[in-house]
């Protein structure tokens, strides 16, 4: 983490900061590491100008492209959900959006592979990435519900968009115990938070956490 230049373009903020993390515990994130990593990221750099002010309430906002940065209280909830993981060497990401969640997820684990399927939020997370000074994001253009075979098998995968269903392509690029955590529900219907463990081969399972409200993960 020391390597990142988030000192120079976050300190102005700190304060504000401090103060979403007493909300987030409050809400009940404990893990120390999640708590830690989201006390530092600006979350302001990844929200557009107008906004920036209220960029540590804990709500969502539009990121243009219809799309949304997510909630502060999801994003530390499905990062306690990921740190679960035997391992984090190498993980994976799909949807970008505004590379917040990427952030947060760069400063925890050792290789994240991120994807994105609107060229614009691509190069501008990108782009604010590499500012930042992450070393070990790696940013794609490309349909993720196809995952990123590249770079497969991955110890966990998380999605920041909802599917109906949980994409096959998913769970194939889990290694054997990896975890895949993800918003499952059409939209205009209830979503919910699920950890989908595999187990072996051909086996996984299933564990429904709280209900959730995320944009459409898009199928070409
Ligand atoms: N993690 C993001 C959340 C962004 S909202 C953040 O912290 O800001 C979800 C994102 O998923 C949007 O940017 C949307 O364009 C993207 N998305 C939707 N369907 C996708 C798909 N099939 N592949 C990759 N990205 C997708």
């Amino acid at each position: 983490m020391n390597e990142l230049n988030i000192q120079g373009v976050g300190m102005t903020s700190q304060r504000t900061r401090d103060r979403l993390i007493d909300r987030l515990q409050q809400k009940g994130i404990t893990h120390p590491d999640v708590l830690r990593i989201m006390r530092l990221v600006p979350r302001h750099l990844f929200v557009d100008e107008a906004m920036a002010t209220r960029s540590y309430e804990d709500s969502s906002f539009p990121i243009g492209h219809g799309q949304t940065i997510s909630q502060p209280y999801i994003v530390a909830r499905m990062t306690e959900l990921l740190m679960e993981s035997e391992s984090l060497e190498n993980i994976l990401e799909v949807g970008t959006g505004s590379g917040y969640q990427a952030a947060v997820l760069g400063g925890l684990v050792k290789n994240l592979h991120t994807v994105e399927v609107i060229p614009e939020l691509y190069r501008q997370s990108r782009d604010l990435l590499y500012k930042i000074g992450y070393k070990n994001i790696r940013t794609h253009l490309s349909d993720g519900s196809w995952g990123w075979a590249d770079a497969a098998p991955y110890d966990a995968i998380m999605a920041t968009a909802a599917p109906d269903a949980i994409p096959p392509a998913l769970i194939q690029q889990l290694k054997i115990g990896g975890r895949l955590v993800i918003p499952v529900g059409a939209q205009n219907s209830e979503q919910v938070l699920q950890v989908v463990t595999r187990n072996s081969e051909s086996k996984y399972s299933v564990e429904n956490h709280e209900s959730v409200a995320f944009v459409p993960l898009v199928s070409k």
